[in-house]
């Protein structure tokens, strides 16, 4: 029983995991609701009534303000759509820095160039894989106009210090909260921390509408700027009375009616799945803290939501790599139903660091070179803990999340144990 599956052994599980899947009944009575009615988008691209879409859309945004304890949520087709509605709200445009993350989905970097600004990388922690107050700081410049933070894999960056540095050098933040709806810091939900929040909904997040995202602020000016930017800016600010134009470029970056219905029926399972995730996570964190060679990341003075859950990993106490350890717990262990063709969903590293982009790296994104000045930094090296953490030793799993039952995360806990127990036949 002690032989690792990986030199031939058997493995611990031999059945498919079973898959995520929180669309039900009440999704369904939802959406028949508004096949009923007809109006599947009751959105119009001028100062109207329909300017602000319809009925579900609306009371999506209320309940979700409500949930957050915001004072305006709005709706979008993405968190892709989110962050480049927040940036243009914010007034960023050419000439301007926005500090970004390294470790994150590319559009948290990337959004800054759609408004012709640049992104700027700070560098991560090493236990939360946020972006750190030090690093933001060290990257601020005359030029420096906000700031992104992501709170990765759903745990929140260390927002008290990330306002303070923002409030002392007058920059917008940019919370991305696409993988940590749910997740708090010190009593608040992240998402209202920072001047704008940016939730998505797109299929592989906690709850979902297919393709979505949420906006929220406290800020009225910014919803305000934020839903004109949404839809037709430019052919609505004349009727509306707006004085301002920076930025009031339209898109077209509304979410349905059909989204909406099913986003409000989501909303309210978000808790109970946190709560899932919550408790199987400690359940790995326990049984893995027995290993000197791994280290859990237990949120202390927040709450984490666990899109996934990540660890560290440290080679030189076992003389083994981190891939030939994860290539061992993978032998141990099944694909999810439905995603056989992903393999194990047991990963080493996250995203490769995004400055190491082709976008980046030769630092074109329009015409010429625009908007970059060749001046930036998007070096390897530029930013050695993300480096370290994504080459050598994080990595994480999809194994923390319903409708997973307690034999299936024993079977995970005892595929990584039995690993763990024998990493020393791993050692030729
Ligand atoms: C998923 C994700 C996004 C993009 O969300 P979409 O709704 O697919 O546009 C952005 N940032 C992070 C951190 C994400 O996980």
């Amino acid at each position: 029983m002690s032989k690792l599956a990986l030199l031939g052994g058997n493995k611990v599980r031999k059945t498919l995991f079973p898959k995520y899947n929180n669309i039900g009944k009440e999704e369904k009575d939802a959406v028949m609701r508004v096949m009923d009615s007809g109006v599947l988008s009751k959105y119009l691209g001028g100062w109207v009534d329909d300017f602000y879409g319809g009925v579900e859309v609306q009371a999506f945004e209320k309940e979700w303000a409500g949930y957050y304890n915001a004072a305006h949520a709005v709706a979008v087709n993405s968190n892709s759509s989110g962050l480049q509605v927040a940036l243009g709200a914010c007034g960023i445009g050419y000439g301007d820095e926005v500090i970004v993350s390294p470790y994150s989905m590319s559009i948290s970097a990337s959004a800054p160039l759609v408004w012709n600004a640049v992104p700027v990388f700070a560098d991560i922690d090493e236990n939360h894989f946020c972006i750190t107050p030090g690093s933001i700081k060290e990257k601020i410049t005359s030029k420096t106009k906000a700031i992104v933070v992501v709170h990765i894999h759903g745990c929140p960056a260390d927002m008290d210090e990330i306002n303070a540095l923002a409030k002392e050098y007058n920059l917008y933040v940019i919370e991305d909260a696409a993988q940590a709806p749910g997740s708090f810091y010190k009593g608040k939900p992240v998402g209202t921390l920072g001047d704008i929040g940016v939730f998505s909904l797109n299929y592989h997040k906690h709850i979902h509408t297919g393709e979505g995202g949420v906006c929220t602020t406290n800020n009225p000016g910014l919803a305000n700027k934020m839903q004109l930017i949404r839809n037709h800016a430019e052919a609505v600010v004349e009727n509306k009375g707006e004085k301002e134009l920076e930025n009031m470029i339209g898109f077209n970056m509304r979410l349905t009616e059909i989204q909406a219905a099913i986003g409000r029926e989501q909303l309210k399972k978000l808790e109970d799945e946190i709560a899932i995730r919550q408790n199987i996570a400690r359940q790995y964190n326990d049984a893995l803290s027995q290993f000197d060679f791994i280290k859990t990341t237990e949120a202390v003075d927040r709450v984490h939501s666990y899109y996934v859950q990540s660890f560290k990993y440290y080679e030189e106490k076992t003389g083994v790599s981190r891939e030939k350890f994860l290539e061992a717990v993978r032998a141990e262990l099944t694909p999810v139903e439905g995603r056989e063709n992903e393999g194990v969903p047991v990963y080493g590293g996250y995203v490769r660091p995004l400055y190491l982009l082709p976008m980046f790296q030769k630092k074109r994104a329009y015409k010429n070179g625009f908007p970059f000045t060749g001046k930036e930094k998007y070096d390897k090296g530029i930013c050695p803990v993300v480096e370290d953490m994504h080459y050598k030793k994080l990595w994480f799993h999809d194994f923390t999340r319903s409708p997973l039952t307690g034999r299936d995360v024993q079977d995970v806990i005892d595929g990584y144990v039995k690993v763990c127990e024998n990493i020393g036949d791993l050692r030729k």
